[in-house]
Order: structure tokens, then sequence, then C-alpha cells
């Protein structure tokens, strides 16, 4: 049961690594502000943070990552996003608030504080860093990357995490493009898929972490349809209000995609025209 603290973990957060350069996003010359101890202690000295537990940083992760889509963190969503009762989530947050890594509210909404922010970004870090290698180096697919950098991000040591980030040449998102919290994502401004006009070319850069984490039939799908980070996609035209129709690498083969999936889908685009497609300006001119 995600909620019970059936394991300590002693972990502390991450070092940072020297910097390099390299394509896909890695090394990006960005000073490595990545916390050190401040998940064990608070910098003034005087209560110290008490130990986070498997539990504690599942809660940290959530909290996160639904605060990345621009969701509004509710104890209803984390139960839904973890799976669990929504009192299991209440004992889960009374515990995490007592530890000092979360504040709530007065309209139920939940925020980090500065201890829980440094703490989450240095599991979500592991896990993104994880799945890299399991990518990069292993050749695993992005969708069984993700639900096996869940299982073993936890059991590397920050020994092992800071030389799998120099093998890998310091990656600066996930390879679902997720940037990799210490470092500058490696794009500009993204656009939802679903906001691209037709003829639009565009460059896919991130997937919602809400795919990944709730779809992983959606992740094998899109990964079988060629839509992965870096790939070209163009909007083609004649699409419905229930259908985006997507060529994808080069125009080879095209996919339709719900409105909804669209939405999800991060794009930055390049061309025909650099304009964003929600600026109210059509593309051709
Ligand atoms: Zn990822």
């Amino acid at each position: 049961m995600p909620g019970a603290d059936t394991s300590p973990d002693l972990r502390l957060a991450e070092p940072s690594a020297p910097g390099r350069t390299d394509a896909r996003g890695h090394g990006d010359g960005a000073p490595r502000s990545f916390p050190r101890s401040r998940t064990h202690g608070r910098s003034h000295g005087v209560s110290p943070l008490p130990l986070r537990t498997v539990a504690i940083d599942r809660y940290l992760e959530t909290i996160f990552c639904i605060a990345a889509e621009d969701e509004p963190v509710r104890p209803s969503r984390i139960a839904q996003w973890l799976g669990v009762k929504a009192p299991t989530v209440s004992i889960g947050l009374r515990r995490l608030r007592a530890g000092g890594w979360i504040q709530t509210e007065l309209d139920r909404r939940v925020t980090l504080t500065a201890a829980g922010s440094d703490a989450a970004e240095a599991i979500v870090r592991r896990h993104r860093l994880a799945e890299c290698w399991l990518t990069d180096l292993l050749g695993l697919d992005w969708a069984s990357a993700h639900l096996e950098a869940t299982r073993l991000s936890a059991s590397l040591s920050d020994t092992v995490l800071a030389r799998l980030d120099i093998s890998l040449g310091e990656p600066r998102t996930c390879p679902h493009g997720h940037t990799i919290p210490g470092r500058t994502a490696p794009y500009g401004e993204l656009v939802a898929l679903a906001d691209l006009r037709p003829g639009a070319v565009a460059a896919v850069r991130r997937i919602s972490e809400i795919i990944e984490h709730e779809s992983f039939e959606l992740l094998r799908t899109l990964a079988a349809a060629g839509v992965r980070t870096g790939v070209e996609v163009t909007v083609e035209p004649g699409g419905s209000a229930d259908e985006i129709t997507l060529a994808v690498g080069g125009r080879q083969h095209a996919i339709a995609l719900a409105p909804g999936t669209a939405r999800m889908i991060w794009v930055e685009v390049v061309g025909p025209s650099t304009r964003s497609a929600r600026d109210g300006h059509p593309w051709a001119e």
C-alpha cells in the first residue's frame, strides 16, 4: 500500500556533477544548483527534518508531477494518482505536514515547502536519470523505461547515479522530454499539439507526465506510431473536432489522435512559421 511506511529509506539528495555539452540536451553548462543536504536539515540548523521513507518520497514525487502539469494539487487528485483511497492520503499528507515537507492552503491545495521542493527535485531527478539510462544505454522503449525506473531508481546510490549521469552525457531531459531538475530545457516555447494549425510542422518535445504515469498503453501506441521526442510531425488538413490527423516523421504514415491526447503532447513549432498557433494568426500568409 503506497500510504504505508513499510520500508525505511535513508537516501540523501544527490550530488551535482561537472558540466559537459552534448546532443539531445546533454549537458547545458548551467550552474548545478542541485541541493545537497537540505532534505535532512534546515540550513539554519534549528530542527532537522525527519528522514524520508519510500512512502513520503512517493507523495513528494506525486505532488511535484501534478503541480508540473499545472493542475491544482488536491488530496483527491493525489489519491487518484497514487491509486489509493482518500483516507490513506489524509494520513499520508498529515505525516508530510508534520515532517515539514508540505503545506495545505485554505482551499485544500497542497504545496511543497522549500525542503519538500528540494527533496521532490532530488527524487524526480533520480527517476529521470534512471529512465535515460534504461532507454539510452539499455535500449528499453520509453513506456517500459518509466515503469522500470519507478521500480529501481530508489535503489541507485548517489555514487552510481553520479557516474550514470556522466556516462549518459549529462542529459537535460528524460526520454519523455521532462527537464531533469537542476538543468535547463533544451527547447524553446512549447505549444500543445492540439493547438497546431493544419500544415504546421513541429518537433515533439515533451509528453505529459499524465500520459507517462497513467497510460502505459498510450505511450506504447505513440511509440509504435513513431511519436517520440525529437520527431517532426505535421498536422494534416481535414481533421475533425474529434480527431487530429498527424503525419509523423515525413508523411510516411499518418495517425489519428483524440484532441485530449493531442493536448498532452507538447511540441515546438519549426515551420512553416515560427509563430505560435495560439497567437490567432493563420499559418499560410
Ligand atoms: Zn520520463
